[in-house]
Parts: C-alpha cells; structure tokens; sequence
C-alpha cells in the first residue's frame, strides 16, 4: 500500500496556497526576535550632545569668559598685573590675554596704580568709553583708597570717587595670585547677572 508523504504546510496543496505558505514561513523564521527601537540610539546622542541651559546662564559664561582688559596702568601695581599676564600665572587661561588700547573694545578695567586727579578726567573718559556692559577691578592699596597717599592733596582716595568698582583687591601691590582671586571673584558676580539687569 501506498503511504502518502508527509506534508511540509499546513497550508491546502495548491499552488496559490503553497506560495503564501512560503511566505508566511519565511516572514515567521525572519521574526523570531523583537526589532530593535529605531529612537533607541536618541537617549544616547541626547545625553552626550545635549545642554539644557538657561539665556542668562550662556551669556553670562560668554562674558565672564572673554573679558577685555583695557590699559590702565598708571603706577607701580602696573608690573604685578604684568606679571599676572605673563606665562608663569597666565590670565590668557581667561580668555583674558588680550590687553586693549581702545576703550572702545575692552569691557574690564584693572585699575592698577595710583591717581592723580589731573589723570582722574582722562581715566573717566577711558571707563565712559568702554563697550557695555563693564566692570571694573580696584588692585591695591591705591586703588581702593589712595593708599599711602590718601592724605595727599594730589590724590585720588579711591577709583571708586569717579568711577564704579566691581572687586576690590587689596595689597600695596597684591601679588599675582590675589589679582587672579579677585578676576574669579568678578568671574562670579558676572555669573549672576540677568539679561532682566540693565547692560
Ligand atoms: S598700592 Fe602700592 S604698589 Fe600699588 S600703586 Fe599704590 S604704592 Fe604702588
């Protein structure tokens, strides 16, 4: 007696079926495992790529990051910021090194020296003339109060008698390190500034 071979689908034994069968098969035995999430990759790029951050935040970064000195040197603190911005303490790590003749292009005054008040006009033509918004550093003794010259009819008892001072730094002169403290002290109060400020 004949045995009839086993059947290879279930499908019924005409070609249209046994054709979709195939089909049916070979989409089951590509299907056996989940595909994988096509965004899986986003949760990876995000969080290597992508800064949540406030307007305030950034551009607050952006300034307190390219500070411009402008030159304002007019006594002996002078060669302690000099030496503040040559490669032994490097304020080029601020993004500082860029010392700026025209007032016009600085937005920081070190004010590094004694005034005098036949100079004080020019200085306060110098800070009038600087780009908004700016800052302004007081270093030393002088600076902040005229120093040992405070009692001198020629001088000047503090920048801050024409113009308004952001940090002061005390010292007769500060070295190089408490200049660079006080540049970080500035640092953070540009840090909380708002746009909602003026300048
Ligand atoms: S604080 Fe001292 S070092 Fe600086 S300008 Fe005055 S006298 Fe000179």
């Amino acid at each position: 007696m004949e045995v009839e071979p086993a059947r290879k689908y279930i499908y019924p034994d005409t070609e249209i079926d046994r054709a979709e069968g195939e089909a049916i098969e070979a989409l089951k035995a590509r299907s056996q495992q989940p595909i994988p999430d096509p965004d899986r990759w986003l949760d990876e790029e995000l969080h290597r790529n992508l800064l949540l951050t406030t307007v305030d935040s950034i551009i607050d970064w952006a300034r307190r990051s390219s500070l411009w000195p402008v030159v304002c040197f007019p006594a002996c603190c002078a060669f302690e910021f000099i030496t503040t911005a040559a490669s032994r303490f490097d304020i080029s790590r601020f993004g500082m090194e860029i010392i700026r003749a025209s007032p016009r292009q600085a937005d920081l005054m070190i004010t590094a020296g004694t005034l005098t008040w036949k100079m004080a006009p020019n200085v306060k033509r110098i800070y009038d003339q600087m780009a908004e918004p700016k800052w302004v550093i007081a270093m030393g003794a002088c600076a902040i109060s005229g120093g040992i010259f405070t009692s001198s009819y020629s001088v000047v008892p503090g920048y801050n008698r024409i113009i308004p001072v952001d940090v002061y730094v005390p010292g007769c002169p500060p070295r190089p390190e408490a200049l660079l403290y006080g540049i970080r002290m500035l640092h953070q109060k540009i840090a909380k500034r708002s746009l909602a400020q003026k300048g």
